[in-house]
């Protein structure tokens, strides 16, 4: 019998395994990964000082344990360079590979700002453990201690955060001007702000980084308005984009992501996605919480019992410990406004309603977010 190929040893896929596992002990299945195969839990790599972990410490187990754990074959290192869709067969790198149903579980991409200079090769974007090995090394390298982050998203904050608990200096740049603009409203952005600030943390707003230099000493960087930053080290945090091409050149449909039904099959009937590669009813989510609950259904599915995905309220907790953020994304397309009910200090409680008075989201700071689980209840589930 073909195997269920999965294509991705992330959370996503590895959970999916999971799942499986509990519903069918015997379905043959095949991982396919590009990298290691490592099992590890993707946010803690921005907080490995502040739980002073490294790579290895951060390692659940290589690919041989959980192959044995899945009852699985695991093969890593291995690139699925194209699907062939009508013969039911994957291509990689070294061979190929017939499925019953294949999964995509590809995660997404750093977007790489378009930078200039003869040191961006040295600039690092940490997305999963090999990465975060590599950070950590070059790191520890010597007397480092300045590093300069591209981007005051989600991930740089945090790293801005991990990084003043391990006692290095970051300075952050970032064209928009605040604190995870893209999830928070002003107020609870200046709150993270002066949380960060707090701990040494240097903002640049209004600038792009346009180039990175090497010196004698380290890096230079070039900012649009004439500036420069000296660092030891630099982290580049702008975003991250679903992996569509191996969907895209398959003729499956595509998106911002790989487009999926509530049965999370795209539209190709023996091709599946979750996790931060799909796109569900116009959502890309890049969180951990999504893919759990996709991981759950898709299980069923692949194994007889067709399910569509329900979500449960989804709240994300932003890990900067100098001002904890929960923060409930508001959905793709929704139209409203935020209104601040609390606003003191750390302490922030920000609400979004849609034109119809509906609460859509929510963003609590500080002490604000033991409200976390009573808010959740009256946000409405994605896709309900
Ligand atoms: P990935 O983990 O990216 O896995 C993709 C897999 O696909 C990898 O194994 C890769 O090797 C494989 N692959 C890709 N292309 C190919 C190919 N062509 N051939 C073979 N293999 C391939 N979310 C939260 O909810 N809370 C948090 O606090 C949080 N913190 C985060 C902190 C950081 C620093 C980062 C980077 C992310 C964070 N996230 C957080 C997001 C969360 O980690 C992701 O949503 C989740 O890990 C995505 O899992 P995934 O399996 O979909 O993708």
């Amino acid at each position: 019998m073909d195997p269920i190929i999965i294509i991705g040893t992330g959370l996503a896929g590895y959970n999916l395994a999971k799942e499986i596992r509990k519903l069918d002990k015997e379905q043959p299945l095949l991982l396919i990964s590009q990298d290691d195969g490592r099992s590890y839990s993707k946010p803690m790599l921005s907080t490995g000082f502040t739980k002073n972990k490294t790579a290895d410490d951060l390692s659940m187990g290589d690919a041989a344990k959980m192959a044995d754990q899945l009852n699985a074959e695991i093969i890593i290192d291995t690139i699925v360079k194209s699907i062939d869709t009508a013969r039911k067969v994957v291509v990689t790198d070294k061979a190929e590979y017939a499925y019953k149903d294949l999964v995509l579980g590809v995660g997404a991409d750093v977007i790489s700002p378009p930078l200039e200079g003869d040191g961006t090769d040295d600039v690092f974007s940490i997305n999963d453990l090999q990465d975060y090995a590599k950070f950590r090394q070059s790191l520890e390298t010597g007397e480092k201690k300045s590093v300069l982050i591209i981007g005051a998203g989600l991930i740089g904050c945090e790293f801005a955060n991990d990084l003043a608990n391990g006692g290095y200096n970051s300075q952050v740049v970032d064209p928009v001007g605040r604190c995870l603009p893209a999830l928070l409203p002003e107020s609870a952005s200046a709150a993270v702000q002066r949380g960060l600030e707090g701990l040494g943390v240097k903002f640049h707003w209004g600038p792009l980084v346009k180039a990175v230099n090497k010196t004698d000493a380290g890096l230079t960087a070039l900012l649009s308005d004439g500036a420069t930053i000296d660092a030891d080290i630099v982290i580049s945090a702008i975003g991250l984009r679903p992996r569509i091409d191996l969907a895209k050149a398959a003729g499956i449909s595509v998106n911002r992501g790989v487009v999926v039904n509530r049965q999370l099959q795209t539209s190709d009937s023996h091709v599946y996605a979750l996790g931060d590669c799909k796109e569900i009813e116009e959502n890309v989510t890049l969180y951990v919480l999504p893919l759990m609950a996709e991981a759950r259904t898709l299980a069923k599915t692949l194994t007889g019992d067709a399910t569509d995905i329900k979500y449960a309220p989804m709240p994300v907790m932003v890990k900067t410990p100098c001002c904890p953020i929960v923060v409930s994304p508001v959905p793709a397309g929704v139209n409203g406004k935020w209104t601040d009910e609390v606003n003191e200090g750390n302490n922030v409680k920000s609400l979004f309603h849609d034109s119809d008075g509906q609460l859509r989201g929510f963003a609590l700071t500080g002490d604000l977010i033991k409200e976390k689980a009573a808010l959740a209840k009256e946000v409405p589930t994605l896709l309900s």
